[in-house]
């Protein structure tokens, strides 16, 4: 195989990955001077985080981006008029060994438009991960995309290489996916997840018993939704998410704004904005509700279906629950405390620590770096001053957008600056 042909290859198959957003592509710049194999620069490098946290960049390409399927939404589907190309399993290992060695990648993102079969498709993925593992000793980050309906033997071997195993559920409800994929089964997403999620289970508790009994999928499982590729509702997304969360023990639910990329006429068509800010409310959401102790239905429910643009979810909440503020940060619980606007859970636990010896004020609050600009509203502490005196909540609102134009007017990127 030539040079230019692998190329060229990476190219497309790079290029047809960027639509995954579960591991958020950062456009790696590192070159290679020399002729060799590896120049990253724009050609799918990836960050991730492992299990332990750590920030890592991959490669993130498709096997092929040949497919049986005809999904709407997907640039893959097999009606797109687009340049196709597929690796051999050799060629992607040398191509993740070639970078690993060049120190341009920690690890490898697979993923695969399905060509013949779903089994098909796996074996050639498991195959990959397998080859990397035993004959290379590759000891880097390997996510590998689930195919649905791949057998559970499949999975039980990709499990048993890769880090991370993920299956996209693609559409948040089952009517946008049988409007979009007709021919796809929300069942065929849930029997991976279910049989990843058992085999994770068996394999921890077995190595409590014995140590050397091999890790399944360590860094878990994780899905992606495609957001405003139909009409469905902030509340109906997150509800779709508290359901995987819950039921299958995934990691993480990526949000992924649709990209309008076809003139069906079942789509948003060509030219309409990516839902940007929308993606980032719901990733504030998801981040509420897995570590602030929020349930969907306080921030989402039937007079309130979708979430508000203009200011963040936490702070919405707060602005239609004002009768639990002003919040005092000397007594009330770490749940209460949470629910503050504008403080993370880093203040929330410095605050907790720091009044166990002294009540704080403001004072106290200020050099323990708690950030009280919109804080400052919402709670009392150890001083008569009460900043928010007697304003009503259109009042306040109105007063912190004035004073944060910057924060609430800005397209924010996703999974970024939360609740800073
Ligand atoms: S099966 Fe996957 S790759 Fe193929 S068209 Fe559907 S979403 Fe795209």
């Amino acid at each position: 195989m030539s040079f230019e042909r692998t190329q060229e290859k990476l190219k497309i198959l790079a290029d047809a990955a960027k639509y995954d957003v579960s591991c958020a592509s950062s456009g790696s710049k590192r070159s290679n001077a020399s002729k060799g194999l590896g120049d990253a620069t724009g050609m799918g490098i990836c960050h991730s985080y492992t299990e332990d946290g750590r920030c890592v960049s991959l490669l993130k390409i498709l096997l092929t981006n040949y497919c049986i399927f005809d999904c709407a939404y997907c640039v893959t589907r097999k009606s797109n008029d687009i340049k196709r190309a597929a690796f051999q399993v050799q060629e992607v290992v040398d191509l993740t060994i070639n970078f690993y060695r060049r120190n341009y990648i920690e690890g490898l993102f697979l993923s695969s438009g399905i060509f013949k079969s779903a089994d098909y498709t796996m074996e050639r993925l498991v195959a990959v991960a397998k080859k990397l593992r035993l004959e290379e000793n590759f000891n880097g980050y390997i996510h590998l995309k689930s195919i649905p309906g791949a057998s559970d033997e499949l999975m039980k071997e990709a499990g048993l290489y890769a880090d991370r195993l993920s299956v996209n559920i693609e559409i948040p409800t089952k009517e946008g996916l049988k409007l979009l994929a007709p021919e796809k089964n929300r069942e065929d997403f849930i029997k991976p997840m279910v049989k990843v999620k058992n085999e994770i289970i068996q394999y921890q508790s077995e190595r409590k018993i014995i140590k050397s009994t091999p890790k399944f999928a360590p860094a878990g499982q994780s899905t992606q939704m495609i957001i405003g590729a139909t009409g469905e509702s902030d509340q109906q997304i997150m509800w779709t998410s508290n359901y995987f969360y819950k039921k299958f023990n995934l990691k993480r639910v990526y949000y992924s704004g649709y990209i309008p990329i076809s003139y069906d006429s079942r789509l948003p068509q060509i030219g309409t904005d990516v839902p940007m800010l929308r993606e980032n409310r719901l990733y504030q959401t998801d981040w509420l509700m897995r570590f602030y102790g929020f349930e969907v239905h306080e921030i989402l429910n039937n007079e309130h279906q979708n979430l508000d643009l203009d200011v963040d979810p936490k702070l919405g909440w707060a602005l239609r629950n004002m009768e639990h503020f002003p919040i005092d940060v000397n007594k009330a619980d770490k749940f209460m405390v949470a629910r503050i606007p504008g403080l993370g859970m880093k203040s929330v636990y410095k605050i907790l620590q720091a009044r166990q010896f002294r009540k704080l004020n403001w004072d106290h609050l200020k050099r323990m770096g708690v950030a009280l600009n919109r804080a400052k509203y919402f709670l009392v502490c150890d001083s008569r001053d009460f900043e928010r005196r007697d304003l009503t909540s259109p009042q306040l609102k109105s007063i912190i957008l004035q004073n944060s134009t910057s924060k609430y007017q800005k397209i924010l990127s996703p999974q970024l600056n939360l609740f800073g």
